[in-house]
């Protein structure tokens, strides 16, 4: 009987759990899913996420702003993993024992507050932890109670329906009250972004009937602790999104740390106080804080899981973290010691590199391979009119581009996304529509 047991246990397929299906998530199980098609008996996946869809989180200040419907670009996680060979498990990441190698779900709640999926526990042989971050407050008084995030779907959209309401309230409002002031804190490309986004937004909204508050009855301010804006690129990009975001009228605050944040508005170290009606958040990235202490594995004081070079914790070789919950320590081509940076691309690539390690480990019981970052450069969208950034590659070298040019590079990032999730045929299909919609359509979401 016992032997039975055995036998039966070693013809088990391995299960791979993997947790949060974003940018990386999701690509890692579509693509695991593909190749595991034809090895059913030896391999299962699964994906567990607190929320029913996807959407990419590099779009979520377009959702912001309205310049993108979030339902039109939502995958189901259930229709993906129909597609791919997967299967889905919705609800929160809430526990571990990895002793019994069991995680703990509970449910999540939708919009109504309706629980999503029920409590239980799942077992895994290798378990993959991709559950990205939220934004970092650094504790600051006010920010938590009157600031905006833009960690989720559900808060851009809030983010847009509060800005809707603020133009419908002015509609019947006395011309000294038709005004917006919007402050956003962190000059990062997350904050550069939305601000120019907005900014094109208020041009819009006028054209569509909202024209009670003009745009230039919308102040739209950028604050920055560093120097400069985008102070992890380079300077010279630095420099010319500055000029861009000036002609934008976008006024910038730099060398300026928010103190604390009230209803009316922000005051900073220096004694200024900054009127907003509209506050965001945009500074800073930290993971979950429950990842602290998660387990007894490793984590730095962001609360990012501790990981080797092959992704593995390392607490842990059965468990593997990735993307912005995870801090990937390798080196650089001079030998010296380089964290991998929280970024969509760094995830993509190390979606890519885990499918072959996790497939060689299950099929062939190959070690995992070490993953070695490559940084294909940095875009940063200034509306639907241009972007900045440079591109790195081995046939072009280090280049700036801006412009048309460089929109075109930065949409062609969300198009490799889709083509992982999609495949060709798909992806073809959906910028069609894309394109018809254009015409179609207002180019703000107006309700
Ligand atoms: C507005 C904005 C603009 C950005 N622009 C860019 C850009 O232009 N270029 C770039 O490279 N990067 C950009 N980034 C950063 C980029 O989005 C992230 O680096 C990337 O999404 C990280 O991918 P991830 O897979 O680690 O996590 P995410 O994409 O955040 O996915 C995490 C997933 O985990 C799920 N989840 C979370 N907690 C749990 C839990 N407890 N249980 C189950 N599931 C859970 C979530 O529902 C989500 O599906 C931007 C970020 C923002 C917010």
């Amino acid at each position: 009987m016992q032997d039975k047991t055995v036998s039966e246990e070693q013809n088990r397929p391995h299960h791979i759990i993997v947790v949060g299906g974003g940018a990386g998530g999701l690509e890692l199980v579509t693509r695991l899913g593909r190749k595991m098609k034809h090895h059913r008996n030896k391999c299962r996946v699964t994906l567990v996420d607190a929320n029913m869809t996807h959407i990419w989180k590099p779009l979520l200040h377009e959702v912001a702003s309205g310049a993108l419907n979030s339902f039109d670009d939502e995958l189901s996680y259930m229709a993906q993993a129909r597609w791919n060979n997967f299967s889905f498990v919705p609800g929160r990441l809430a526990g571990i024992n990895r002793d019994t190698k069991t995680i703990q779900i509970e449910p999540s709640q939708d919009k109504k507050g309706n629980p999503i999926g029920t409590a239980r526990d799942l077992a895994y042989d290798t378990l993959v932890i991709s559950i990205g971050s939220k934004t970092n407050d650094f504790g600051t008084k006010g920010a938590a109670e009157h600031c905006q995030f833009l960690d989720s779907r559900e808060q851009a959209e809030q983010f847009h329906a509060r800005l809707l309401s603020r133009y419908f309230r002015a509609q019947s409002e006395s011309a000294e009250q038709q005004k917006l002031r919007i402050a956003i804190i962190g000059a990062g490309a997350t904050g550069v972004e939305l601000a120019a986004e907005l900014r094109h937004a208020s041009e819009e909204l006028t054209e569509w009937g909202l024209d009670a508050i003009t745009a230039d009855n919308v102040e739209i301010n950028l604050i920055e602790g560093a120097n400069r804006v985008l102070p992890v690129l380079s300077e010279r990009i630095s420099n010319g999104v500055q000029q861009e975001l000036q002609k934008m009228n976008i006024r910038l605050h730099l060398n300026t740390l928010v103190s604390q944040v009230t209803a009316e508005g922000l005051e900073t170290h220096g004694g200024e106080v900054i009127e907003a009606d509209l506050k965001v958040w945009a500074a800073g990235i930290r993971a979950p804080s429950f990842l602290a202490g998660f387990g007894g594995l490793e984590t730095n004081r962001l609360n990012q899981l501790l990981v080797k070079p092959t992704l593995q914790t390392t607490m842990d070789d059965n468990i593997y973290a990735f993307g912005d919950c995870a801090s990937c320590t390798i080196k650089d081509k001079k030998g010296n010691d380089f964290t991998v940076p929280p970024r969509a691309q760094a995830a993509h690539q190390q979606a890519s590199l885990l499918t072959k390690s996790l497939a060689n480990l299950v099929l062939k019981g190959k070690e995992p391979k070490a993953y070695c970052y490559r940084d294909y450069g940095s875009l940063v969208s200034l509306s639907n009119r241009s972007a900045v950034g440079n591109l790195m590659g081995s046939l072009t070298g280090n280049i700036n581009i801006e412009g048309k040019l460089a929109r075109m590079f930065y949409i062609s990032l969300y198009r490799m996304h889709q083509l992982t999730l999609y495949g060709k045929r798909r992806t073809a299909f959906l910028l069609l529509r894309d394109l018809l919609e254009r015409s179609t359509q207002p180019r703000l979401k107006l309700h």
